[in-house]
């Protein structure tokens, strides 16, 4: 726990997530992750600590140039030393590069209270191969590992797990982010007040098999939206029109609803659809039961009635997990039924229900709705905290433990 160490005098190597969307000019479009990361990087320096940061930003493996070579001018993390330093109050200084002589003097040269931040940890090849000798480099820059990146915490590379292995016990700890979201899932996961209701969405069943099979084991309510539902309403002989539907799904769709009632798991589908005649923002579009969508048509949204069954029940519930849209809430007319569901969660929270929004579109949603602070705890992590749910072990986390 950070509460355990003293940073006084100790260099601190912290990996956070900085993986901030970035328009064309390199201008940071959506902050929170910087700004879910100062707690902790502040913490440090309060304490009279110097602060190292290790972050990603996009793909720069996978998105290469021409020519082979890396894209240094767009996945450089020099973007994000600005707006930092602004953030922090303090000049931020920045190595050009992730590893290596320079990184060694520039950490060695540190001073307490000076924050130092390396360049994109992804453009060294080892870090996603989870690389020993590249950890060590990283691990021989300080004194104690904080790992702060929730974002990336179930993914085994070498500056999210791997260097925590070359720090002794006391020496590594979890930063208050990763904190937050590990003790928030837990409380969903482990002791809920009841009913409790799990809400997933998003485009495909297969995506969150695993996630609905845990859900079943523990959840009083579960609630289907978004794409995935119509594999269900398929898999029980509705007709679906052109609707997205995941042909190979459909038995296991079966088998969960099987399971559910086995269990006494009220599994909810949406009564109703908004259907369109086209995947398009100005497609024709009306109101139809989920289970008789004429052919040529597709849901795109659940309808009235399925907003009305759904915030019944999440008005009723004590404990709410929303992970996925219900929705193609990107598109202006098929963004109500992700509004009403985020608008009945921020009031289950205001009547005392404790809500959990993960998954990358959930959050985008209660974000731009202007409705992030009235829900209880919004994840940073949108694969992290699906892996967390599912009850998978995190890479991450598990390595700080070792
Ligand atoms: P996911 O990443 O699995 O949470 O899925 C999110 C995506 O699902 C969003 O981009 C939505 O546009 C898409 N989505 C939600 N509902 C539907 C639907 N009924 N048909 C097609 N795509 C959908």
């Amino acid at each position: 726990m950070m509460k355990d160490i003293d940073f006084k005098g100790k260099k601190a190597l912290v990996r956070v997530d900085f993986n901030v969307p970035l328009d064309e000019e390199g201008n940071i479009t959506d902050d929170t992750r910087i700004r879910a990361a100062l707690p902790t990087i502040r913490h440090i320096l309060d304490q009279g600590g110097a602060v190292i940061l290790l972050s990603h930003l996009g793909r720069p493996q996978k998105k290469r140039k021409a020519d082979g070579s890396i894209d240094v001018e767009r996945f450089t993390l020099r973007h994000i030393v600005g707006h930092l330093s602004e953030l922090l109050g303090r000049e931020v200084q920045f190595c050009p590069e992730p590893v290596g002589e320079q990184a060694r003097r520039m950490a060695t040269a540190l001073q307490p209270g000076e924050v130092l931040l390396l360049e994109n940890t992804r453009f060294e090849p080892g870090e996603e191969k989870g690389d020993e000798a590249l950890a060590r480099q990283w691990a021989e820059l300080a004194d104690v590992y904080v790992n702060d990146a929730f974002g990336t915490a179930h993914r085994a590379h070498a500056s999210t797990a791997t260097v925590a292995k070359f720090f002794p016990k006391g020496a590594k700890t979890m930063g208050f982010l990763m904190q937050a979201e590990v003790e928030n899932a837990n409380k969903v996961l482990h002791s809920p007040e009841r009913p409790l209701t799990a809400i997933v969405g998003g485009a495909k069943v297969s995506d969150k098999i695993l996630l609905l099979e845990r859900l079943l084991d523990f959840v009083d309510n579960l609630l289907i939206g978004g794409g995935m539902a119509y594999t269900f309403i398929k898999s029980q002989g509705g007709q679906v029109g052109n609707s997205l539907v995941e042909e190979d799904r459909l038995e296991l769709a079966r088998q969960l609803l099987a399971k559910a009632e086995e269990k006494g798991v009220r599994m909810l589908l949406p009564l109703d659809s908004v259907i369109a005649d086209r995947f398009a923002a100005d497609a024709q579009t009306k109101v139809a039961p989920s289970d008789a969508i004429p052919d040529g048509w597709m849901g795109l949204d659940i309808g009235p009635d399925a907003i009305a069954a759904f915030s019944a029940v999440i008005m009723d519930s004590k404990t709410i997990l929303w992970n996925g849209p219900m929705g193609v809430f990107e598109m202006e007319p098929f963004a109500k039924g992700t509004k009403a569901i985020a608008e009945a969660v921020a009031r289950a929270t205001g009547q005392g229900a404790f809500s959990l929004v993960g998954g990358g579109d959930s959050v985008a949603a209660v974000t731009r709705m202007g409705l992030a602070d009235k829900v209880s705890f919004v994840s940073t992590g949108g694969g992290a905290m699906l892996e967390f749910l599912e009850g998978k072990t995190l890479p991450g986390i598990a390595a700080l433990q070792d």
